[in-house]
């Protein structure tokens, strides 16, 4: 059994179980990750939560690790949470990996946690959720999701964060970036990584590109994206960053709409699952797959409308 307290306490170990009890795939464990959550609810929410994302390549771990050990210096414990939607495909997760950050692994106020690798209700996106919470839980009071920009992880972490990140690199153009049209309105700060030794020139272009590129972007939230530059490497502009997300994070909670934007993300998540649910549970119902196909045939044949064959499905209920 796991002690609530043990977990409230910082309790490395417990964590790691807890986490586990999330992740795993029986349903025994799913109930007791929910018993779990549902005791540490009063014990989450206090973090700063922070979705980064770029394109493989673009230094995202490096960012992460000289980000983190940054704020750790500042005395913050930070954990580092990923949603890799390629890691089923590839038998193995590629973000939130240990071995990329091995200094800031090996720090006591860090917490990595690679991407889980299936989820079933709500999918990956869901799992890294409650994990999110039994950090905040444990104390973690800056949590970062990473991901890449595949499929629709990055909607999917932009809807659990409170500010999201998208690192570039030192090329103006959107299409050398491999960055989506929707991403840029989803973002709250472009951060082009790499501006150090030949790249500071072109990276200082770059920040002007996006800065002139989002301007044109109407925005009606009290929050205008910024545009930075940085280089993980060469640890400048790193400081930087963190002051605009405090700045970003004092405005938000002076003005409400952080508290507002969380609780328009758990409604949005609520949601999703109650839909998520309800559909397993047609699928799962005999009569529904018993009556399913003559229904089918029934409306191709033109006997009978869509909406009259779904509504005698939903009668079955
Ligand atoms: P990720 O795939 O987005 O996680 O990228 P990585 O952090 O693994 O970095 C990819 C490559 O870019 C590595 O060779 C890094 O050393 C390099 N890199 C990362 N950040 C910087 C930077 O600020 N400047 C330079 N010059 N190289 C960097």
């Amino acid at each position: 059994m796991i002690n609530i307290n043990d977990i409230k306490s910082g309790n490395r170990r417990a964590l790691a179980k807890a986490i586990t009890l999330v992740e795993s795939k029986l349903d025994n464990h799913r109930e007791q990750a929910q018993d779990l959550l549902n005791e540490l609810l009063p014990a989450t929410g206090k973090s700063i939560r922070i979705g980064i994302t770029g394109i493989p390549g673009v230094g995202k771990s490096t960012f992460i690790e000289a980000f983190g050990l940054h704020l750790i210096a500042q005395g913050k414990k930070v954990a580092v949470l990923a949603v890799d939607p390629s890691s089923p495909l590839r038998g193995g997760s590629i973000l939130g990996d240990k071995t990329r950050m091995e200094l800031l692994s090996r720090e006591q106020n860090a917490y990595i946690r690679p991407s889980p690798s299936e989820g079933a209700l709500g999918g990956v996106a869901q799992k890294t959720r409650e994990t999110m919470l039994l950090c905040e839980a444990a104390g973690f009071d800056v949590i970062l999701v990473e991901t890449i920009g595949v499929g629709q992880s990055e909607y999917e972490v932009a809807a659990m964060v409170d500010f999201f990140l998208v690192l570039m690199l030192p090329n103006a153009g959107d299409e050398l970036q491999g960055i989506k049209r929707g991403i840029m309105e989803l973002a709250d700060a472009l951060v082009i990584n790499k501006a150090d030794g030949e790249s500071i020139n072109l990276a200082k272009q770059t920040q002007q590109h996006y800065k002139n590129a989002l301007h044109l972007l109407t925005s009606d939230s009290f929050w205008q994206p910024q545009v930075k530059a940085c280089s993980a490497i060469e640890k400048s502009g790193i400081h930087d960053v963190w002051g605009m997300i405090s700045e970003f994070e004092h405005q938000a909670k002076s003005n409400g709409f952080f508290e507002h934007n969380r609780a328009k993300q758990t409604q949005d998540w609520l949601d999703k699952l109650i839909q998520e649910m309800l559909t397993l549970k047609l699928k799962q119902n005999p009569k529904v797959n018993a009556q399913l196909p003559q229904l089918q045939q029934d409306v191709l044949n033109k006997q009978t409308t869509p909406y009259n064959a779904a509504q005698q499905i939903i009668k079955l209920l």
